[in-house]
């Protein structure tokens, strides 16, 4: 598959729907505007890669709605060269997203025939994370802690305590919490013991899965 100005156009229609849902940071609409989702999917759905949905991928997973990635990025608050944490690489299109913004992205993956094919993928497209492992996100990266923004992108029973502890004070954990419908959930680091928490509405996410091997 190629990405051709037929694509672009379709970014930038999805970018301007996106805008009308109440996505206001120019920067993430920029990024909608030039990842090239078509090549995260299966080339059965290209056609389709551009209408906000989500799609499967492999391993039963599935690739966020455009607009729920674009609302949890708008909800980090990404800087150049901030550190950010993921849970639940995937398809990798929300890294893809957060590298575009400049970020120094850290994502760990738990289904070893994703991380394989998107770190196939990766490799490809020359898109550099500085750390992609297989692994278990209820743990977070302690050796790449704290970070200025970590993002979840699977629905999590309750909120993993050590990602709680691998934030920067003034950083950002975006969280969807819950077991068969989730509330977007933002704790915003005070201090070291205070923690400031809005929730931002209803999303539906595959389940954070515990480690169980
Ligand atoms: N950001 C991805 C979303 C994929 S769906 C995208 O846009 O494509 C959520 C992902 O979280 C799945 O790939 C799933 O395998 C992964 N996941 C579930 N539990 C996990 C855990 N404990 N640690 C890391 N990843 C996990």
């Amino acid at each position: 598959m190629k990405d051709t100005l037929k694509h672009k156009g379709m970014r930038n229609k999805l970018a301007k729907l996106l805008a009308k849902k109440g996505i206001k940071d120019e920067k993430v609409l920029d990024a909608i505007k030039t990842v090239p989702r078509h090549l995260f999917l299966d080339s059965s759905f290209e056609d389709h890669a551009y209408q906000d949905k989500a799609f499967p991928i492999d391993a039963d997973q599935t690739i966020s709605q455009p607009y729920t990635v674009a609302f949890q990025t708008e909800l980090l608050q990404v800087k150049p060269n901030d550190s950010i944490l993921e849970i639940g690489t995937g398809s990798g299109y929300q890294t893809a997203i957060l590298l575009h913004m400049g970020a120094k992205v850290f994502t760990i993956e738990r289904q070893q025939e994703l991380f394989k094919k998107t770190s196939r993928f990766f490799k490809k497209m020359n898109y550099r994370p500085k750390k992609f492992v297989f692994g278990d996100g209820y743990k977070g990266m302690p050796e790449h802690a704290p970070f200025d923004g970590i993002i979840v992108t699977a629905g999590a029973p309750q909120v993993p305590k050590a990602l709680m502890s691998q934030l920067k004070i003034g950083g950002r954990l975006v969280i969807p919490v819950g077991v068969n419908n989730q509330i977007m959930t933002m704790y915003l680091r005070k201090s070291e013991k205070e923690f400031e928490k809005q929730e931002l509405g209803h999303f539906r996410f595959v389940p954070l899965l515990e480690d169980k091997n």
